[in-house]
């Protein structure tokens, strides 16, 4: 099956409209017709070369909503018509310790990414800018009637990288959360914060989203360009998600932590971090790393954010606006997210 897309033929070429190959509808597969895909900072550095060579033409995209349009015969799980959506993996061993916990991102023998990896079948993933997709059932999530599609796109990765973290480090009533960094990722992690009942603090480099912050739920707003932020909140957040891919001075950031406190990295910086252990020694500080979410989770999180009511802050493009939407968010010029109308790519 042949159907519209966009792809990039080099790391350095721009994004062109062609036509990719879906397999076929397997037993445990469903046709997915894809309503939108939002546009995630990843996109930008995989089809890039940044992070890895990638094979080339290559189709991105892992924030994808849309209808399901047909089913296999051992499909149990969706039906013709069902609002479904795939986010950053499509396949993993479905064995290994980790798969078997519901932790698929941590497969122990690599997830299959939504794009440009090798799938088990040995064919190479298309990611969501292009007119359908065919996924396994177990790799689908359901998008609650209640979250408009062109929102629901960004949940399936901003969504739960912040997701994930603030919910296993128990983000919620008496607990003080810190965000870092107010993009496509941080204005998620605010609203997910807030609903869970956290005391919500955003630190960002300057005061010039703060009434957009305040207004997704976040109770205090600092400048991170102010030292002054550094002193007045010494030892006092139990979480922090920094969402920034740019290197940060861990040292001021860490100082920040309470005791027991954890910040927790989801945004990736391709450079080394340097780190003074001391700093972790106070309060009995972590550093860590977080990933996605599983599968379960994934579904946890969409069901949470349409019983919150809470949703991603889009701005709907067209197919042919992908390239200049990159250049936009490469200078942070987004608010807060893209994503892509599909039927522009009819
Ligand atoms: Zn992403
Ligand atoms: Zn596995």
């Amino acid at each position: 099956m042949h159907v519209n897309a966009y792809a990039a033929s080099s790391a350095t070429s721009p994004l062109e409209p062609t036509t990719i190959e879906r397999r076929p509808v397997g037993p445990a597969d469903v046709l997915i017709d894809i309503a939108y895909a939002g546009i995630c900072h990843s996109d930008i550095h995989t089809i890039r070369g940044e992070w890895g060579e990638v094979p080339y033409p290559l189709t991105v995209g892992h924030e994808i909503v849309g209808t399901v349009a047909e089913v296999g015969a051992d499909v149990t799980k969706y039906s013709v018509g069902d609002r479904v959506g795939v986010g950053c993996m499509v396949n993993s061993c479905r064995e290994c310790e980790n798969c078997r916990a519901g932790e698929e991102q941590y497969c122990l023998n690599g997830n299959i990414g939504t794009y440009g990896a090798v799938d088990r079948d040995g064919t190479v993933t298309q990611g969501g800018y292009s007119q359908k997709i065919v996924v396994d059932q177990d790799f689908v999530l359901r998008v609650p009637e209640s979250i408009p599609y062109e929102k629901a796109a960004p949940l399936l990765c901003a969504g739960i990288t912040t997701y994930s973290p603030l919910n296993h480090w128990n983000a919620g009533p008496g607990k003080k959360v810190a965000v870092v960094g107010l993009g496509g990722l941080g204005h998620m992690a605010v609203k997910i914060a807030h609903a869970m009942g956290a005391e919500v603090t955003v630190l960002s480099q300057t005061l010039s989203k703060k009434d957009d912050g305040l207004a997704m739920g976040a109770d205090h707003y600092y400048a991170t360009k102010d030292d002054e932020t550094f002193t007045t909140l010494k030892n006092h957040f139990d979480l922090i998600v920094n969402t920034v891919s740019a290197p940060l001075e861990l040292k001021k950031y860490l100082g920040l932590l309470t005791l027991n406190g954890t910040m927790v990295n989801v945004g990736a910086p391709p450079e080394p971090l340097p780190i003074q252990v001391f700093t972790l020694f106070t309060n009995r500080r972590s550093f860590a790393g977080s990933s996605i979410g599983g599968i379960r989770e994934t579904q946890e999180m969409l069901d949470f954010c349409a019983e919150k009511g809470i949703a991603p802050e889009v701005e709907v493009i067209s197919a042919e606006q992908i390239n200049e939407a990159y250049e936009r968010v490469l200078k942070s010029d987004v608010r807060y997210r893209f994503v892509i109308d599909a039927a522009t790519l009819a």
